[in-house]
């Protein structure tokens, strides 16, 4: 006020006017002109969204291993891709199965499904999966999606299933673009893989790359939907695997 009264009394009404609401209005611009710029870089970051590929071998895989890494990544405002190289057709319910996964994705907020029936490829514990097959259709993906960054199984492929395990091999294989980042989930030990939520402190110790998922509904409902494959033990496995609530990537 008192820089006001010292003004007044050297300068004239109007000029103390203009000076008054001057400083107002722009302090008014000023504001607008920040939450302009805050709102294009908001809009900018949305655009360049990064995309992340989720490479699984059957339809419920995504549900069963990944879903703490997908409620991960949905939080980080990544673009979720998932690869699903069969639709699990062993029973001859393929196409019910792919039906699942489709709504499975819906709940899950993943971005982008990709099922694959090929004759190579068919859902299977004892057939091996040609490597090269896999890496031409991942490789192909990848530079078609502008993927950033590629999560799969790892080299025991949590359950030994064999078609997990052609996953792997494929891709800590194939060939990479400059910048690609690969991850691949953690299998752990019996003990581990059935301690559910309690494996939390033995993973947060061993591993940087932790993901959690707290929510038991989600883990529930998402394998709910694969209804094909809710069997009693199934739902035993969302209970006590410690899969539905964490996942530790390792970067190779
Ligand atoms: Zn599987």
């Amino acid at each position: 006020m008192e820089l006001f009264q010292i003004i007044e009394e050297v300068v004239d009404d109007d000029l103390l006017f203009i000076l008054k609401y001057g400083l107002i209005i722009s302090n008014f611009i000023t504001i607008f002109i920040l939450l302009y710029f805050k709102s294009k870089k908001q809009h900018n970051q949305k655009e360049e969204k990064k995309c992340v590929l989720i490479v699984t071998a059957h339809p419920d895989d995504e549900a069963m291993f990944f879903l703490p890494t997908i409620s991960y990544l949905n939080d980080k405002n990544y673009e979720v891709h998932l690869l699903c190289l069969s639709n699990g057709n062993a029973n001859n319910i393929g196409k019910i199965r792919e039906a699942e996964l489709q709504k499975c994705c819906k709940y899950l907020k993943i971005n982008k499904l990709t099922i694959i029936n090929d004759e190579h490829l068919q859902d299977s514990m004892s057939i091996s999966w040609p490597i090269e097959k896999i890496q031409k259709i991942v490789e192909d993906y990848i530079l078609q999606n502008n993927i950033k960054g590629v999560i799969t199984f790892d080299k025991n492929g949590i359950s030994d299933h064999v078609n997990h395990i052609a996953c792997y091999k494929a891709i800590s294989t194939m060939k990479r673009i400059e910048d690609l980042k690969v991850f691949v989930l953690e299998t752990t030990n019996i003990l581990r893989k059935y301690s559910s939520i309690l494996d939390f402190f033995v993973s947060s110790i061993l591993n940087d790359n932790l993901m959690v998922n707290l929510n038991i509904l989600k883990a529930w409902k998402s394998m709910q939907i694969h209804n094909s494959q809710f069997v009693w033990y199934r739902k035993m496995f969302v209970v006590f695997s410690r899969y539905a609530y964490i996942n530790t990537l390792i970067k190779i």
